[in-house]
């Protein structure tokens, strides 16, 4: 295998505590999360060097990592000061992160003590604009009910759905996915929150199904703020109709206007794109993104 063709992304990758070389951070082959779906992960982004929400996306990836039986030997603060010291160290100021935590190599078997838990954080420029005309389509496919997999762990168990959903819509000629849960119900696309407005209205379907996104929270916040009203419901296709507006959220995406819904033979179109407008121009204010 040649390593080197891969597109280096940054200088240093940090390591079970060391900063370890790009080309030089290998897995073994018999690596358990690989096998098995074992990994729990987090997505962040800096601006202009702040790690937005840092504390409470180490949080999560540490509840994730719970959820799965693994017991990781740093703190919440040791994550977060080496998250910082790895920006400073690649010298990025707006970046993606990604602080992963999996089971190593050591024993074929689902549970051995022999798997030990490590973790990386890994971190690339990034600074992407807005785009605002996404098109979606529904997949055949459903979340993992919340009986097989608990919705609030970001393990990559729950990512393989999410993969061929997004695959199938890019087959077909769509930007993503938009996923039902196991009763029919809206969820969410494939790595990111939706919301659709209509009037004073944010309505977005009630996040106990799926992924209750750090994005999500924050837009709903700035709702309040800007004096929207939010509803949380259980939205079918049907309920969805009517509204002017879509948009979703995600700490890589952001918030990215959806300009069409598709599925049989059918298309919602979403045609008020300054309602996302706006949450996008407060959004980049909190976060501190300069566009
Ligand atoms: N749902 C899924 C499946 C995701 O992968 C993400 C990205 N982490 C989100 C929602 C949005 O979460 P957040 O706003 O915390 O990035």
């Amino acid at each position: 295998m040649n390593f080197n063709s891969f597109n280096k992304l940054s200088e240093y990758i940090w390591i079970n505590g060391e900063f370890i070389k790009w080309e030089e951070s290998y897995i073994h082959v018999l690596t358990h999360s690989l096998h098995y779906a074992g990994a729990v992960f987090e997505g962040e982004r800096a601006y202009n060097g702040n790690v937005f929400k840092l504390t409470q996306h180490t949080k999560r990836l540490l509840e994730s990592a719970r959820y799965m039986y693994m017991d990781v030997p740093y703190s919440v603060q040791e994550i977060d000061d080496a998250t910082n010291e790895l920006l400073k160290k690649n010298n990025l100021l707006n970046a993606y992160i990604r602080p992963l935590i999996w089971k190593g190599a050591g024993s074929l078997a689902l549970c051995s003590h022999l798997n030990e838990c490590n973790i990386l954080i890994m971190a690339q420029e990034s600074n992407p604009m807005y785009k605002n005309d996404l098109r979606l389509c529904v997949t055949p496919w459903r979340k993992i009910s919340t009986d097989a997999m608990p919705a609030q762990c970001k393990g990559s168990a729950h990512y393989a759905m999410m993969a061929i959903s997004e695959q199938m819509a890019r087959n077909i000629g769509y930007d993503d996915a938009l996923i039902l849960d196991q009763y029919g119900y809206i969820a969410e696309t494939s790595t990111a929150n939706i919301f659709f407005a209509q009037d004073n209205m944010l309505i977005t379907p009630i996040a106990d199904r799926f992924l209750n996104g750090i994005t999500r929270q924050t837009v709903i916040e700035i709702a309040q703020t800007i004096g929207m009203k939010v509803k949380e419901d259980r939205l079918t296709l049907e309920d969805i109709k009517n509204y002017e507006s879509c948009f979703l959220t995600g700490t890589a995406a952001e918030i990215k206007a959806i300009s069409s819904i598709n599925y049989d033979d059918k298309c919602l179109e979403f045609s008020n794109i300054e309602i996302v407008k706006r949450f996008q121009k407060e959004y980049a204010k909190i976060v501190g993104k300069i566009i």
